[in-house]
């Protein structure tokens, strides 16, 4: 059976198991609560995060590396960089856009009750690095210590680096390179062998989740909850399809229906970060772009991209605005869409931070930081979402700089069967065999 079959079974057993559990409502010392949810299986989701998150580290090094060797030689380092961090800031851009646009024609906050009826849970502003700051991070002043915090964009400027000299270090530089490429083939085996477990892991992640999804916030919540599913979806199936098809004449569906393993991983584990080695292998072998672009966009990406998190951001600022009866103008709202870019990069790739970044949108327009209180009980399930369009926005920028460099193969785009990951001993041509 086909892995994103197997995916999607996994995810939607676990759901139905989590939320049988939760109707139950069995006592805290059940047997089946007890050793098997909140034990082996919350074990086992947790293990799946932390393998995928042990390659994280070693992969951004290595990739990188040897993307960076290549693109020192040819010099195109530069344009490429440019180039990709451009379309990352203008597709967040339009995202929050788009965010704003939907919600102010259905203006999810007006009639969504008061605050008596809202969540009482108390919301503390976390303080928000600032852009000065942020920009210094970049930087790092020991890169073991860098690696060992899985700081990644400081790993990236590190790995940048190493591999710009690589490439002008001639013979030496193209002994060390060789060793470099031999460790990335094996990582991205060991990347391989972690995807076919993919099925058990977001099995595992998804009954979690079945055991804790509030259904009432999200009742509560409908037209929030909507509105932001709905931009999600247009971002992913219009803005992301039209993009690749003006900019990197490469079939649209193609590039979906390839992305359905990273946006399933995404969307169980909430983390972009997380799901980083799983987009990584995808771009690369099922999509074809090459080494050079790949191990530069995609960890970048990962770190810096965060469309669906400025959508929720966007339509979490207007819900506030209007639930509060604070009116925005058109100088505010062209203010947020600056901020909710820029917090974008700031968000680090793990579950739940956009909703913290959203503190620095709220602030900037002078809204109440308490409103983020109004829809903490639903961003649980939008930020499994959000991060799946996270995640398919990193692809697709990639893809557009590579066909843009001459840099994806058209061949591998358009194979179905490259890449493939399949869990069988016969020989598969083009695709990856695990077991
Ligand atoms: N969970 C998101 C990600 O990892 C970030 C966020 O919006 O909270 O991409």
């Amino acid at each position: 059976m086909n892995l994103t079959v197997r995916i999607l079974i996994g995810m939607v057993a676990g759901l139905l198991i989590g939320l049988v559990t939760q109707w139950l409502d069995l006592s805290e010392t059940n047997f089946w609560k007890v050793y098997v949810m909140q034990g082996a299986i919350d074990a086992g989701g947790q293990i799946f995060i932390k393998s995928l998150k042990m390659m994280v580290v070693p992969l951004v090094l290595v990739s990188l590396i040897c993307g960076a060797a290549s693109l020192g030689a040819s010099g195109s380092i530069g344009r490429l960089g440019g180039k990709t961090i451009g379309l990352y800031l203008v597709t967040t851009a339009i995202a929050v856009t788009l965010a704003l646009s939907l919600a102010l024609v259905v203006d999810p906050g007006i009639g969504a009750g008061d605050a008596d009826n809202m969540s009482t849970e108390e919301f503390q502003a976390e303080e928000v690095p600032s852009v000065k700051d942020t920009l210094i991070n970049i930087f790092p002043d020991n890169p073991i210590q860098a690696m060992a915090d899985g700081r990644m964009l400081q790993v990236i400027v590190f790995a940048l680096l190493f591999g710009l000299s690589l490439s002008r270090s001639e013979g030496i530089g193209q002994r060390v390179l060789r060793l470099f490429k031999d460790i990335n083939e094996i990582l991205m085996k060991l990347i391989t062998m972690l995807i076919a477990l993919a099925p058990y892991g977001v099995f595992c992640l998804m009954a979690k989740l079945g055991l804790i999804v509030g259904w009432s916030e999200i009742t509560k919540l409908m037209t929030y909850f909507l509105t932001v599913t709905a931009v999600l979806l247009i971002h992913a199936t219009v803005t992301y399809p039209t993009l690749l098809w003006f900019l990197a004449r490469v079939n649209p569906i193609t590039y979906l229906k390839k992305m359905r393993e990273p946006m399933m991983v995404a969307f169980s584990t909430s983390s972009s970060g997380a799901t980083m080695p799983v987009t990584l292998r995808t771009v690369e072998n099922r999509l074809g772009v090459s080494n050079n672009v790949a191990s530069f966009a995609v960890p970048l990406g990962a770190t810096i991209n965060m469309d669906g998190t400025a959508i929720m951001q966007g339509v979490a600022t207007v819900f506030i605005a209007q639930f509060f009866g604070i009116q925005l103008g058109v100088n505010d709202y062209l203010m947020v869409i600056l901020t909710a870019t820029l917090a974008s990069i700031g968000t680090a790739a793990v579950p739940g931070v956009g909703i913290i970044m959203l503190t620095m949108v709220l602030t900037q327009v002078g809204l109440p930081v308490e409103g983020i209180a109004l829809i903490l009980g639903v961003d649980r399930l939008l930020d499994m979402m959000r991060t799946a369009v996270n995640v398919a926005g990193d692809g697709m920028v990639a893809t557009t700089v590579a066909s843009s460099e001459g840099m994806l193969d058209r061949d591998i785009f358009s194979d179905p069967d490259a890449g493939r990951v399949i869990e069988s001993r016969a020989p598969a041509r083009k695709a990856e065999t695990v077991g």
